[in-house]
């Protein structure tokens, strides 16, 4: 099968196309036919690249984290799919026997093993993956936006369950023109929630207009919290997903949240030190809740929600050939949405 393999961490052009083996599905596995797969920034540019903290990998490795494609083999004891299945398939594989696993929260799992990092990833014709984290998708839903969907759709979905978000609440997504940002967006307003978004960038903010929010801001401006004021009745957002972790910006969504509110963090993009006023944050109820990856759960409820006709932007699509063409122009930030490798 074709596959795009790396011998070594580096710059783009340490993928090489090649003919590899192709894989032999274990208990427990699915092996599928890839179709579509997400170019992420730290699950595969930053593995590729030897940033990623937690990628411990044995070269030559096959990068490719989430992605969609036909189910072609189930081993036995697999329940649920079959052959031909059109399914999508999460990275994030949780042990299923920790405590955190047994709670049903699986994003708390500390030996959770991730597709593309700590196995061989989708960058491939064929990849056999663990049943638990495949999931067929509705038939109206695409191969190229369940790739570009399948981890970050259901992590949104986790962390409006976790908070216990309800219709008409207010929730701020910041950063919301990142592949991430746009589809948490897009989950919280499927879900009924009343979403302001956030860009510093113009052209980003007039692109986040046309996709039906219910305010687009910049938390640049100085008027940034009275906007949210005005906008929220005075009473600041319930929810706040905040996945920059940068210093300033934290200062900013803590000013726009409102009482018995809470900061979600999925991620620390520029991961420093924040500041926080504990006694604010006490006076008004509020709590910060980190929230790592997705439940079980979350896969299912995501898909289902997604039959609903939810869509995200799928910015540009390559071929497997030119995959380092597609690291290069994710790296280069060029892209409003998700950027995919396709595999036919
Ligand atoms: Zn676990």
């Amino acid at each position: 099968m074709k596959a795009a393999v790396i011998y070594e961490f580096g710059p783009a052009d340490v993928l090489k196309i090649e003919d590899a083996a192709p894989p032999k599905p274990a208990g427990g596995e699915v092996l599928v036919r890839v179709h579509a797969v997400r170019v992420g920034g730290l699950l595969d540019i930053g593995t590729r690249a030897g940033r990623n903290p937690f990628a411990r990998l044995a070269f030559p490795h096959i990068l490719g984290a989430d992605f969609a494609g036909e189910v072609v083999e189930v081993v036995e004891g697999v329940g649920g799919l079959k052959a031909g299945d059109r399914v999508a398939v999460s990275p994030f594989v949780a042990c299923g026997k920790c405590p955190a696993c047994q709670a049903g929260r699986d994003y708390g799992c500390p030996s959770a093993q991730l597709i593309g990092v700590h196995r061989p990833g989708s960058y491939a014709e064929l990849v056999s993956v663990p049943a638990k984290v495949v999931r067929r998708i509705p038939d109206a839903v695409t191969y190229e936006q369940a790739a570009a969907m399948a981890l970050s759709g259901p992590v949104a979905f986790t962390q409006f369950s976790v908070v216990g978000l309800k219709p008409g609440d207010w929730v701020l997504v910041t950063a919301a023109a990142s592949g991430l940002g746009l589809v948490t967006s897009l989950v919280a307003k499927a879900l009924g929630a009343r979403v302001i978004t956030t860009s510093r960038k113009d052209w980003k903010r007039e692109m986040l207009q046309k996709r039906g929010f219910d305010a687009v801001l910049d938390t640049e401006d100085e008027t940034f919290a009275n906007q949210v004021g005005e906008l929220t009745g005075g009473q600041g957002v319930a929810f706040a997903i905040d996945n920059t972790s940068s210093a300033t910006m934290f200062t900013k969504v803590s000013a726009a949240l409102g009482r018995l509110g809470v900061i979600v963090s999925s991620g620390a993009q520029v991961a420093e030190p924040v500041p926080l006023d504990l006694r604010s944050l006490y006076l008004k109820s509020q709590s910060i809740v980190g929230i790592r990856s997705h439940t079980q759960k979350a896969l299912d409820g995501f898909w289902e929600l997604a039959g609903n006709g939810l869509e995200t932007l799928v910015d540009r699509t390559f071929p497997l050939d030119d995959v380092g063409d597609a690291h290069r122009y994710v790296e280069a930030e060029k892209n409003f949405g998700r950027v995919l490798l396709k595999i036919d």
